[in-house]
Parts: C-alpha cells; structure tokens; sequence
C-alpha cells in the first residue's frame, strides 16, 4: 500500500487533503501527517513513503527547503507542494530544484491534488520498475565472460561492461573511452558497414597475444548510427587450433614419409614375386617337359603304376604353372596404369562367350544375356578378365547332374552401373561371400573343382582399380549372383 507523507502545520488543511485522498484512494493509501519539525525528522529517517505532500509556508521552515532536504536523500521520491502562499517565482524554483507537481491550495483544486498523486504514483513505480530492470541487466551484463560494449562508428565508446574492461586489460570505463576502438577492433577502417559481422582479432597485449571473437552489429538509434558489439576470448581456442595444425602438418609428412618407404617396400616385393615367379617356371618346364619325354620315350619300359605316376607329375606341374601365370596377371592388374575407355559390355559378354564356346558346349550349359547391356568408361582387358572369371566360375561350380545356365544382365540406375552374372550352381554360404574375393581363398578342393583360387582376387583388384564395387548374392544350393557395379559417371 503507497505511504504518503503529509506536511502541513495546519491541522484544518491536512483534515481537507487526508479527507480528498480518502475519498479517491479509499483504503488503498497509508497517510502520515507531519505536522512540525521533529515528526519530520523522524518520518525522514524511516524512509518508507513512496510521494511527500508538502505546505510551502510552514512555522519552523518553508516547502523549498523540505523539497531540497527529501531530494538529497531520495530523489526519486515524488514530491508535490500543494499552497496558498506560494507564487510563480516559488513554483519555478522549486520545479528546478526537482519538484514533481504544484498545485494552488484551494477548494477547486482538491480534486487535482488526488490526481496529482496518483499520476505521479504511477510515474515513480515505472521509473522503479524501470532502474530495477536496469540495474539487473547491468549486474547481468558484469557477470558475463563476455564483453558487451556500444560505440560510435568512429570507435568511441559508450558503454561497456566488466568483461569488456578485462578482456582488453582496462580497470576503468574513463580508460577505454581514451581508446580509439576503430583502430584497435577495425584497424583504422571504418567499421563493416555490413549490419552484422563477426571477425577474429589478434590483440598484442603486455602479457602476450590474445585472440578475441568480436561479433557486432550496425544499429541506428535515435537517428545515430552506433556499434554494439561482443568480444570473446579466443585464445584458447586459437592455440588449440594452431597446436593441432602443427600436428597434422607433422602427421601429414610423417604419413607421407611412411607412404613413400611403404612404396618402396611394395614394389621391391612385387619385383622379388615376379623374378621368383619367372624363375620358377624353368624348372618347372624342364621337370614337365622330361616327365612327358619319359613317357613318350620309354613307355613300353614303364609299368602303368610308373606311367600313373609320371603323369600325375605332369598334370601337378601344369597346376602350379597355372598358379604362377596367374599369379603374374595378379600381380599385373595390380601395377599396371590402366587406361580407361569406352568399352561395350554387349561386346565384352560376346567375345567371352565366344572364346569359351567349347567349354560352354562340353558342359552344355546356357548362357542368356537379358536385353542391351550398357557402355562404361573402363579398361577393355580388365572387363574380358573380370567376365571370363565370373563365367567360368558360374559354369565350374555347378553340382555334377546339373547343367548350368547363366543369365548376365545389368540394371543402371542415377549413380552406378551393375552387372549381374547369376547361375544355378551350388552356392556359397553368407559367411563366405567376403572371403571367396582373397588370394587363394577356396571353398572345395582341386578333385572335385580344379581351381587355383586367384579368379575373384583378380576381379575385385581390377573392378576396384576402375573405381567400382563387386559382390555375391547366394544360398547354399541354390546358386549365386555376382554382381558387379561401376560408377554410373563412367556411363556415356
Ligand atoms: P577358383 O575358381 O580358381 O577356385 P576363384 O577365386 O575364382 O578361384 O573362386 C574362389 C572360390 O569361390 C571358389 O573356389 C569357389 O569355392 C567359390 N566360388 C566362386 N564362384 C562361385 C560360384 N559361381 N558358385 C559357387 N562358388 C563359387
């Protein structure tokens, strides 16, 4: 409920006012005559009335005087002289000196005397609102890590708060307003005239460099262009990021050195597999060669266990020759630089069908090439070996009644191409379809499917080495479907 101090050495006018106040405020107001010096004094110290009325011509003092006493210790407690005595001059000084509203004692003007003290009620219970509102913003913004300031566009400062001060090593405000900000933030430019703009500093301070993150806006107040802006300290961050960049940097030559000593030791293998491989293949064609003269030469001195013997030699020695001229493509198709082309796979499937055509009719098997197959930028050999591979693989590992049949087709959607070649063969485990694509990797034994298990490593490394992808699909017993798939950005 608002306190009202009434100051008035006559008892009959503050009867009047306390009935006038009565009748507009009923029982909402608290009124607390003072009716000579010492009341005063008192009501003073008790600080907790919230508007003062008060006389001019009073017996101990006058209302100027009062006015100036309740301004010095509260002054944003309304004061309102209601008088008889006082005059023009009177009113204008008092007004000056800070007084909220003067009304003429009299009985017309009672009536403004309640209106007075509502209005200027409410005026200080805003402006209340209004500096509590400000002055927990103010202790908001000092809590902050982070500096708020507002300047002109010429880099003057306005306002800032703790954090501001801190983060460029200032104690006081009058400090930074000494500072020229557009030379410290901007860099003797003008401001980005942008409406806001976030930009990294670096700050050489006494203690060393420091990074802020100074994000600012243009706005316009009353018609004055001005700068509000954050800083943040970034040096942290900075350091961090620089520490990191270093480390890669270090990573990065180390990787590269790796790399370069892993090339060497690559290559040195490769040139060690294809002497070793060379030189294997004489040897093996002298033992071949004298294993076939022994039995053309001496057949009749050889008993048929001799000749059984000799001819398994001969076939063993043709299966690591086998072996060791794959194992040459291998190593081939993994170094050579492939040229890439257009190639028509219509015609790729056709050549192979065509130089398999005896092994096809031997095992009366069926191939069907469902409609036109693409064209793809690709290396011509490599895709004669990939589809031989998987043909071949296709019509070989079928069960011994059953004659095979494959059908090749392809699917292309937005990003890739994929070949399918599926068969009605045995099929493979799930748990194989990964494994069957690694060097000499085999799910049965040479007897019952011959077989040097390189055929898929080769199709892998060559579709990988034109930039695509292979796989399976299958069910044991009821065939597979490899499937190979190129990036569609090599389809013409
Ligand atoms: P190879 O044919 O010389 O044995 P591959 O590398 O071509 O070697 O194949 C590896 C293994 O994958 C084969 O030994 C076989 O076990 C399995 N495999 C390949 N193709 C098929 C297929 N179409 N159906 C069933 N199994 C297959």
């Amino acid at each position: 409920m608002p306190h009202i101090l009434l100051i008035d050495d006559n008892p009959d006018d503050r009867l009047l006012v306390r009935r006038e106040l009565e009748r507009e405020f009923s029982s909402e107001l608290q009124v607390t005559e003072i009716a000579d010096e010492s009341q005063l004094e008192n009501a003073l110290k008790i600080d907790k009335f919230d508007l003062v009325i008060t006389d001019y011509q009073l017996c101990w003092t006058n209302g100027l005087r009062v006015l100036l006493a309740l301004k010095s210790h509260y002054p944003n407690c309304p004061v309102i002289m209601f008088t008889s005595t006082g005059n023009e001059e009177i009113a204008v000084e008092a007004m000056k000196n800070g007084l909220d509203d003067y009304i003429i004692k009299s009985q017309k003007h009672y009536l403004r005397l309640a209106l007075a003290v509502r209005s200027n009620l409410a005026r200080a219970k805003a402006e209340y609102q209004v500096s509590r509102l400000e002055n927990r913003l103010q202790s908001l913004l000092n809590k902050l890590n982070v500096g708020v300031f507002r300047c002109t566009v010429e880099g003057r400062l306005l306002e800032g708060n703790n954090a501001f001060l801190r983060l460029l090593n200032l104690e006081t405000i009058a400090q930074a307003q000494m500072l020229d900000l557009r030379e410290l933030f901007w860099q003797r430019q003008n401001p980005s005239q942008q409406q806001s703009h976030s930009s990294e500093i670096p700050l050489h301070q006494e203690n060393g460099l420091k990074w802020i993150k100074l994000s600012q806006a243009l706005i316009t107040t009353e018609d004055e262009p001005i700068i509000e802006g954050l800083i943040e300290d970034i040096t942290e961050r900075k350091e961090a990021e620089t520490a990191l960049q270093k480390l890669n940097e270090k990573l990065e030559v180390r990787v590269q050195q790796r790399t370069s000593d892993l090339e060497d030791v690559i290559e040195q293998l490769k040139m060690f597999a294809d002497s070793i491989s060379h030189d294997l293949r004489a040897p093996l064609r002298s033992i071949q060669g004298f294993a076939e003269a022994l039995l053309e030469d001496y057949i009749s001195a050889l008993d048929p266990k001799a000749q059984n013997y000799l001819q398994r030699i001969i076939a063993a020695a043709e299966l690591t020759n086998t072996l060791i001229e794959n194992l040459l493509e291998y190593s081939k198709i993994s170094r050579t630089e492939l040229q890439l082309e257009p190639v028509d796979i219509n015609i790729i499937v056709a050549q192979v069908i065509a130089q398999m055509e005896e092994e096809l009719r031997q095992k009366q098997a069926e191939v069907f090439v469902i409609d036109s197959l693409p064209t793809v930028v690709a290396h011509h050999t490599t895709c004669l070996q990939i589809v031989t591979n998987l043909l071949s693989n296709a019509i070989k590992f079928v069960a011994p009644d059953v004659k095979p049949k494959v059908v090749i087709r392809a699917e292309t959607n937005q990003d890739f191409f994929t070949l399918w070649i599926e068969d009605n063969g045995i099929g493979i485990k799930p748990e194989y379809y990964n494994k069957i694509f690694g060097v000499f990797e085999r799910l049965h034994g040479v007897e019952s499917y011959p077989g040097t298990g390189i055929g898929l490593a080769m199709v892998r490394k060559g579709v990988e080495r034109m930039g695509g992808e292979v796989g399976v699909e299958s069910e044991l017993g009821n065939g597979s479907r490899f499937w190979v798939k190129l990036p569609s950005i090599q389809i013409i």
